[in-house]
């Protein structure tokens, strides 16, 4: 089991910092610098944390006299500060720490961090003061910037800066193991592209090894051999892959290509950097991934509320509401605007003879063919029991009827096998907004209903057209 070192003054602290861990770790506490020697040298823990408020001046000192003891100057330790500041932190991070956390501690956050740290101890080489600069900067963008996936793109424009290569992807792999590109400087802010892992052998290998993956000529490096055709045009001459872990599992990568050879190679400072930007990078990647699929159950649960659950059309209500945004830009943009009401005819009698379960497969069946002649503007709702209404924008009378007649003829065509034989027919009602011929959506509604009942009393199965204004309760009979 491995092993911690909490070092802090005040016992109760300890106490809480030790509840966290739980049983997975082994938990050492010591009040003091000559008490954290003593335990190093006895208990040899794997992370050390250091409360740094506690001490003070003295802070930076213990983690001096930690980092040269012999024992535990490979080991990592944690600095816990109160507030964040740059010059403190920074001083303490060259005093020897790996990491720092401000207080409160947030549980998870500390295990996820310890995790990696035990993870990534290998690669340990001290970073640059440059370097401490921009991990500082980049965990103050993330800690005040909201959207989990501008964090993330925030993270590819800071490594482009400060690391010698020419673009850098951060890219999800699902558990399905689907590759989706989240954040790209090649990809537009918000933009997603899903990658065929068959086409990425580097990426495989890093998904693999659950390490680091470095192809310094990648026409020529063995592991892109079997896409070496794919990758002849290509102007990238380097790619640098970093996993990102999480709960021992490989979350996502980064993915950097260099369209120059890099300078000098991956150096040791460009890994360890981009090492400790991949471990700051789970989190944010995290919560993007369950921000992204919150989004989309949000906007299926609302998609399922405005439509009907038999025949998967709008519902009355989202009618009404799109109705009046196409009215306006009917007005607007001075465009025809057509609206259709259709009305199965004599359908009690098919409940009644055929019982209301046929009734309902009547319903779905019509409600296809109306989906079936829609064009991609329209837009059609079960009004109401058997009524349907549909929305034509951009669409004249002659347009609409057009639209009536074909589903008229689909309708009489229409084989049902529980109707033995029988045929469904219909009766269509059109109105068509024209030259500000009506004021409102709802006389045009009213319109299209009027002459449905106009339809209705010619002996059903047709499609009448309402006048509008001029003659209001007539209107012309179509075939
Ligand atoms: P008309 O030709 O004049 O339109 O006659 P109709 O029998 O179709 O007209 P009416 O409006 O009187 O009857 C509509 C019937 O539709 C009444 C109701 O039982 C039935 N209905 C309404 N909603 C549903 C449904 O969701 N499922 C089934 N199976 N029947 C429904
Ligand atoms: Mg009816
Ligand atoms: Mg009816």
């Amino acid at each position: 089991m491995k092993k911690i070192l909490i070092i802090d003054e005040i016992q109760a602290s300890r106490l809480a910092l030790k509840n966290s861990f739980g049983s997975d770790y082994i938990v050492i506490e010591a009040e003091n610098g000559m008490e954290a020697l003593q335990k190093v040298e006895t208990d040899n823990p794997d992370i050390i944390i250091l409360d740094m408020e506690r001490y003070e001046n003295d802070g930076p000192e213990i983690c001096k006299l930690l980092k040269v003891n012999n024992k535990s100057k490979y080991k990592r330790l944690i600095q816990l500060y109160n507030v964040v500041q740059e010059k403190e932190i920074v001083n303490g991070l060259h005093a020897g720490a790996d990491d720092y956390m401000t207080k409160p501690v947030n549980v998870n956050e500390l295990l996820v961090r310890v995790e990696t740290h035990l993870r990534t101890k290998d690669y340990y080489v001290e970073l640059d003061k440059k370097d401490l600069l921009i991990l500082l900067e980049l965990t103050e963008l993330i800690s005040v910037t909201r959207n989990p996936k501008k964090i993330l793109e925030i993270i590819v424009e800071k490594i482009i800066e400060a690391i010698d290569v020419s673009r850098c992807s951060i890219i999800n792999i699902n558990d399905q193991g689907e590759m989706v590109v989240l954040a790209s400087t090649d990809l537009e802010p918000g933009q997603e592209i899903k990658l065929d892992l068959k086409n990425y052998p580097e990426i495989e290998a890093a998904l693999i090894t659950q390490r680091a993956v470095v192809v310094q000529d990648i026409k020529n490096n063995p592991i892109m051999a079997p896409v070496k055709d794919k990758i002849k045009g290509l102007s990238d001459k380097a790619i640098f892959i970093v996993p990102i872990i999480k709960k021992n599992n490989v979350i996502g990568t980064f993915f950097m290509r260099a369209s120059s050879p890099l300078k000098g190679g991956i150096t040791e400072r460009i890994f360890k950097l981009c090492q400790v930007v991949a471990n700051l990078s789970g989190n944010a990647l995290e919560n993007a991934v369950l921000f992204e699929s919150m989004q989309t159950s949000r906007n299926l649960l609302e998609e399922l509320s405005l439509r009907d659950s038999l025949t998967k059309l709008y519902n009355h209500q989202y009618y009404h509401t799109r109705f009046e945004e196409e009215f306006s830009r009917a007005q607007r943009y001075k465009q025809d605007l057509s609206c259709v009401f259709i009305d199965i005819d004599e359908f009690k009698s098919v409940n009644d003879r055929f019982g209301h379960i046929t009734g309902d497969i009547v319903l779905g069946q019509i409600g296809r063919l109306i989906k079936q002649v829609l064009r991609k503007s329209d837009m059609a709702a079960r009004y109401g029991g058997e009524e349907f209404a549909v929305l034509l924008p951009n669409t004249g009378s002659e347009g609409a009827h057009e639209f009536a007649g074909r589903l008229l003829s689909l309708v009489r065509e229409l084989e049902i096998p529980q109707l033995k034989g029988e045929h469904i027919t219909i009766s269509i009602g059109i109105s068509t907004y024209s030259t500000g011929n009506v004021g409102t959506y709802e006389e045009l509604l009213r319109g299209a209903d009027v002459a449905m009942y106009q339809a209705k009393e010619l002996g059903k199965d047709r499609i009448c057209h309402a006048t509008i204004r001029d003659q209001p309760n007539l209107f012309k009979e179509g075939a």
